[in-house]
Parts: structure tokens; sequence; C-alpha cells
């Protein structure tokens, strides 16, 4: 039995261990385990991966996705760019371990965001300014899409809220949420801006997948915007990983 896992702390309820073991059950796979790592101090990892052989990937999660970093040998392109790594692979020879840190986030997000994009979608917004908006800021710039940062205080990004308004939003017609305002149980919540001033030519996108369609979506949904939800970034990314730890000689 080889082994995979998802490293973070705390961790509840997880999409990954579900999805991997119901994918492990579908495709017949039986040499394979995924299992849930949660570690509260990132130091502990080296004694769980060189105790036990049989790792040979983890998915990274909160509040890990940076600190992970330094406990690798080597980072991907994208993992260097966005410096966030939720994804590493462990190759063994003797007695010697070789960690490489990916971050499968922006292939995700790029991938699911691709197919939407109107010759209408010039510029971008980018609500928050966390771990998961570093991996939409590397794809919007290998997009070729100029975007601003929203955030709550001002040294954070280039606007706050309360500067948003009908022109900005004219001029920037691709708003993602990568805040998790609205996610289960808050559910009636949503970031503040100024829906009245989003249209037809508006794409929607939270990085949110619980609920299905949050109240940003919603509200946009209604002012005739397209709108996506995270599902498909979390699929992908998913599907990447395992793509990667299948490599690992
Ligand atoms: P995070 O670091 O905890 O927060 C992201 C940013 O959101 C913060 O830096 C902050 O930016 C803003 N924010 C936090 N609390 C807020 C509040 N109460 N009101 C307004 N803004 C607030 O989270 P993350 O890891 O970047 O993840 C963000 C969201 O993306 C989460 O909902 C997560 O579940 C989702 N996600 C989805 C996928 C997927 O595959 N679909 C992958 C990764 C993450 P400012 O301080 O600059 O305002």
């Amino acid at each position: 039995m080889r082994k995979l896992g998802l490293l973070g702390y705390p961790l509840g309820h997880s999409f990954s261990k579900k999805y991997y073991l119901d994918k492990f059950q579908k495709e017949q796979i039986t040499d394979v385990d995924y299992d849930l790592y949660p570690i509260a101090d990132i130091r502990d990892f080296p004694t769980l991966y060189q105790q036990d052989e049989r790792f040979y990937g983890f998915n990274v999660t909160i509040p890990h996705k940076q600190a992970i970093m330094s406990f690798v040998d080597e980072l991907s392109e994208e993992a260097e760019a966005i410096q966030a790594v939720n994804c590493i692979t462990i190759a063994r020879e003797g007695d010697r371990a070789y960690l490489k840190g990916y971050n499968t986030d922006a292939i995700g997000f790029e991938e699911s965001l691709k197919p939407l994009l109107g010759a209408q979608h010039r510029k971008a917004l980018v609500l928050g300014n966390g771990g998961a908006a570093k991996a939409v800021f590397y794809v919007l710039r290998k997009l070729g899409i100029p975007y601003l940062i929203v955030s709550r205080t001002k040294e954070n990004g280039d606007l706050t809220y309360s500067e948003l308004d009908a022109d900005i939003l004219k001029d920037h017609q691709i708003i993602i949420n990568c805040s998790p305002i609205g996610t289960f149980p808050k559910i009636d919540e949503a970031p503040q801006i100024p829906y009245e001033s989003i249209g037809a030519e508006h794409l929607l996108y939270d990085l949110i997948y619980n609920p299905e369609e949050t109240l940003f979506l919603r509200r946009g949904k209604e002012r005739g915007a397209q709108t996506k939800n995270g599902y498909d970034m979390l699929l992908i990314q998913a599907e990447k990983n395992w793509e990667i730890w299948n490599n690992v000689q």
C-alpha cells in the first residue's frame, strides 16, 4: 500500500479525502491510501514522511501552504512564482527523499476560467488578497489580463471596497471573489461591491464552492452576469495532483 495525504490544521471536513477515496473505489485503485494528517506544527512533517517510506505525496492546505516551502528540495515554476505550495511529491532513492512542491490551484483556476472568456472580458477585479488570490494573480498575468486588487485595507491592495464605483465596474468586466465571504454557513453574506453596476458584460467567478451558488454569484446573475463557482477549479486541481503523483519514480 502506497500513501498520500492532506497536511493542514485543523482538518475538519475534507473534500480531498472523500474525492480520492471515491476515485480509488470507482477506478479500482486498491494499492493507494489517502488520509488526513492534521499537524499543527509543520516542523513535525519530516518525521511523518521519514518514518514511513510508503508516503509519496501530499496535499497541503491552510496554514502550511507557505511554510512547507522550506521543507522541499525544489519548487515548480508556478509554486516559485506564486510562493505557495498545495501539492508535493516525495521521490525516494535509498535513504534519500527528494521533495518537490507544486501549485495546482493555478491550473485549476486557469482551465476553469479560460473557456468562459470572451472579447468583452478585458480587465479583472480580484476581491481579497490572501493565498488563493496569489494563484489567481499568476494566472491573470499569464493570460495577459490586467487586474486590480480590492482589499479591506488600503495597504493590502489597489482599492478598498468603498472606493468601487460604476466607472470602475464598467472598466473591469471580470470580478473574482478570492475572499471567504459567503461560505457556508454564512451564506447570506456577500462582498460589498456595487452590484447595481453589474450587467451582462460581466463575468463573476467565485472561488467558493459551498454553497454552489453564493450570494455574490446570485446577485450577479440577477443583473444578467455570467457566473462560475469554484467547484471545477477544485476538481481540476485534484486530478492534476493525481497526475503529478503518478509521475513519482
Ligand atoms: P484566506 O487567505 O483566509 O483569505 C483570503 C482573503 O480574503 C484575505 O487575505 C482577505 O483579504 C479577505 N478576507 C478575509 N476575511 C474577510 C472578511 N471577513 N471580509 C472581507 N474580506 C475578507 O483564504 P484563501 O486561502 O486565500 O482562500 C480564499 C477562498 O478561496 C476560500 O473561500 C477558499 O475556500 C477558496 N479556495 C477555493 C479553491 C478552489 O479550488 N475552488 C482553492 C483555494 C481556495 P484582504 O485582507 O486583502 O481584504
